[in-house]
């Protein structure tokens, strides 16, 4: 297949490009590194199966040839308010990425009759009243919250995907994609992976926020592509949840990535740092992705960490 893959510089963007051109297929990269890197894909550049348009995907996408799949995983990620590539920072992108961004993906898997695939997220169910969260919780959001730039972008995301399903006929899949974490994260986008393990390797203290007793399931990157390339394969066209289901308290969290990298200043609390709510738990159910994908994760956090500090450590000079 040609595949274009919209958010390509970013984390899930270059190695979903990496598992698909080692797959055989051809990959149209698009981005406009708002928040991505173009040293993630730098190592493709060369590489006659891939190609890449420097391009913001809220505006009209216009792509020469034939396409097979688009996968449209363009949009800010991170919830941290400190940091500059957070949502809270860039909330109309992140609202126009996953509006018009997402129409016109749809627009153009329409016109070449192609696959699509959307990256939605786990942030849909909010700060869940329902644990584990399965695919038919509708969730807890504030439309008119801070975070809801984000969240409510991806659930009309979801939405318009449907309808371009449901009235055009196109071919989609949602992938609501759990915490995931490897090679190429972003060490300054404020997430508890690249905060905490840069400050371990930095010999600091590791800043919990809060009590630490929220909780979350963090998937390695190499298990969570795997389980959306299924899905890019599959004929499932209802949303399906992608994550790992070990879930463990940020406190829990903090402690693991201490004593891997044999890291002894501690743990700070700090309080308030996320100014709006956190959610409190979170863990996929996973019923229907090992159903009907026969996916399941297989990296376990030590593994996935153990793989990931040689990137930090590169970034970091050391
Ligand atoms: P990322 O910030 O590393 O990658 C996103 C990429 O999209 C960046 O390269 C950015 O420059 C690009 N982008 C943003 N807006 C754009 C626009 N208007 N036009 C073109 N390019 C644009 O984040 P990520 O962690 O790789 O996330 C990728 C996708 O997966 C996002 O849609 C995110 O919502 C979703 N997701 C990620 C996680 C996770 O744990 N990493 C969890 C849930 C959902
Ligand atoms: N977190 C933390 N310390 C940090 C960064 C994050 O304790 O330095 C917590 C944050 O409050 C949240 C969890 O880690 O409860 C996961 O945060 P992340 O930004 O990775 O994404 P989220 O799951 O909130 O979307």
């Amino acid at each position: 297949m040609r595949i274009l893959i919209t958010g390509a510089a970013g984390f899930l963007g270059s190695h979903l490009s990496d598992r698909l051109l080692a797959d055989g297929h051809e990959v149209v990269g698009m981005d406009n590194f708002i928040t991505g890197n173009p040293g993630n894909i730098a190592h493709l550049m060369g590489n006659e199966k891939f190609s890449f348009y420097k391009h913001d995907v809220s505006n009209y996408i216009f792509i020469p040839g034939k396409v097979d799949a688009v996968m449209h995983f363009a949009s800010p990620a991170s919830p941290n308010p400190q940091s500059p590539s957070g949502y809270f920072n860039l909330p109309i992108q992140t609202m126009k990425v996953g509006a018009l961004g997402t129409h016109n993906c749809l627009g153009v898997a329409k016109a070449n009759k192609a696959r699509f695939l959307l990256a939605s997220t786990s942030e849909i169910y909010g700060d869940p009243l329902v644990h584990p969260q399965t695919e038919d919780y509708t969730g807890n959001v504030d439309p008119a919250g801070p975070r809801a730039v984000y969240d409510e972008a991806k659930r009309f995301a979801e939405s318009i995907t449907m309808a371009y399903h449901r009235y055009h006929g196109v071919d989609t899949r949602i992938v609501r994609i759990f915490n995931t974490y490897g090679p190429r994260m972003d060490l300054e986008d404020g997430r508890a992976l690249p905060n905490l393990l840069k400050q371990a390797l930095l010999d600091q203290p590791l800043t919990v926020y809060g009590e630490g007793k929220q909780t979350r399931s963090f998937c390695y990157v190499d298990d969570l592509v795997d389980g959306i390339v299924r899905l890019l394969y599959s004929d499932e066209h209802l949303p399906v949840n992608i994550g790992n289901q070990h879930e463990i308290s940020l406190l829990e969290f903090a402690e693991a990535i201490n004593k891997i990298t044999g890291n002894k200043a501690g743990i700070t609390y700090v309080k308030d740092a996320r100014s709006v709510r956190d959610p409190q738990q979170r863990r996929p159910d996973i019923t229907r992705a090992r159903t009907i994908l026969q996916w399941e994760p297989k990296v376990s956090l030590e593994e996935g960490i153990a793989k990931t500090i040689p990137y930090f450590k590169a970034k970091l000079g050391l």
